[in-house]
């Protein structure tokens, strides 16, 4: 779908950027319009940057339940073996417009997308769900006898995969690779603890040689630690977009915290919209010289008000410029890039490894 993906967790720690790949596709049947498909899963879902594109340019409609009636699911063969042809080895997000693990997807279109993995061994693919129990129950249907019998792609794939140069064909592809297949992640989407205690056991039970969680958008405190033995890597961050949520610091700091703990490796890809009061004054004072508004001269070393501070952030249009909390704490919202992806002035890139 979208080679070079912006998505921090593709890009390859030689920093070249990864791939995003959408073979997955819907057509709207009362417009024919093309687009993607999916339905809301969890809180999670609420603002979901696949359904807004998908609002905009595909089938125009939302992902909500109850949509599958107007669309129809297919497999794209074209977008299909195109990671066939991307020649230098990527971190590919397979499905970032849908949910490939979601019951619109079938067994056999899933064999396909497996297929490419299988003859493609440069390539890492990040499978991410939130239907953690069909990731579960198709990983142990050890598909390869099927994706070597069914013939189970275009026949443009199998030119492409009897390119001479390829290491993995169809002919030898059952002397080459074996299942689980070691450059497929198998990932859930966990967004609080609700959710991590209802997808981490299935994930547990998954068939796969690196298992990962995305914590991501993170709305609520997790304790990862019964499943940490299983994992190979969480990735944490707060959402982002125009009505992101806010995912206070101590969340994130508490699952790269466990992450070092257990020695596995943390990722943080975003802080998200928000940062915390404190966090932004701190900031401030680290600038080191006045700062003005309104005329009015801060000075550095004098706490600001949490109103001041918005207003210094660049938000006083924002509709919800800052949030107050029960504790005494406050959020302000600052905007992604001023948001960043420092933890407590570190950046957290260590990715899971097969
Ligand atoms: S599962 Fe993913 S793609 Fe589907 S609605 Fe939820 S966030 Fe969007």
């Amino acid at each position: 779908m979208a080679d070079r993906s912006k998505i921090e967790w593709t890009r390859s720690p030689d920093g070249s950027a990864g791939a995003t790949w959408n073979p997955i596709r819907a057509r709207n049947k009362a417009t024919g319009k093309i687009g993607w498909h999916c339905a809301h899963a969890s809180p999670g879902c609420v603002n979901c940057y696949a359904e807004a594109i998908n609002k905009r340019l595909g089938t125009g409609l939302p992902f909500k339940p109850g949509h599958a009636k107007d669309i129809a699911v297919y497999l794209d063969e074209a977008t299909l073996i195109q990671p066939l042809r991307w020649k230098r080895p990527r971190l590919i997000f397979p499905g970032s417009m849908t949910d490939l693990f979601a019951d619109f997807v079938t067994d056999a279109m899933l064999d396909k997308i497996m297929t490419v993995a299988a003859l493609t061994p440069r390539h890492t693919y990040q499978f991410l769900t939130k239907r953690s129990e069909r990731m579960r129950d198709y990983m142990a249907l050890d598909p390869l006898h099927r994706i070597h019998t069914a013939a189970a792609f275009a026949p443009e794939a199998w030119r492409w995969a009897h390119n001479p140069a390829a290491a993995v064909t169809p002919y030898n592809l059952f002397s080459r690779v074996s299942w689980p297949l070691s450059n497929v992640w198998c990932g859930a989407s966990v967004e609080d603890q609700p959710r991590a205690d209802e997808r981490l056991p299935h994930l547990e039970r998954t068939i796969a040689m690196v298992r990962w969680v995305s914590y991501e958008p993170a709305l609520g405190p997790v304790n990862f630690s019964r499943w940490l033995p299983g994992l190979d890597g969480i990735v944490g961050g707060g959402e982002s977009g125009r009505e992101a949520r806010m995912t206070p610091r101590a969340w994130l700091r508490s699952a790269r915290d466990q992450c070092a703990a257990a020695g596995i490796p943390y990722f943080h890809k975003q802080n998200g919209e928000w940062i915390d009061a404190d966090e932004w004054h701190d900031r401030l004072r680290n600038l080191g010289y006045q700062i003005s508004f309104n005329g009015v001269a801060f000075d550095p070393v004098t706490p600001l008000n949490f109103e001041d501070a918005a207003l210094l952030a660049g938000v006083a249009g924002a509709r919800r410029p800052f949030e107050h909390f029960s504790d005494g704490s406050t959020m302000i919202r600052v905007g992604k890039k001023a948001a960043g992806r420092l933890l407590d002035g570190v950046e957290h890139n260590a990715l899971p490894t097969a």
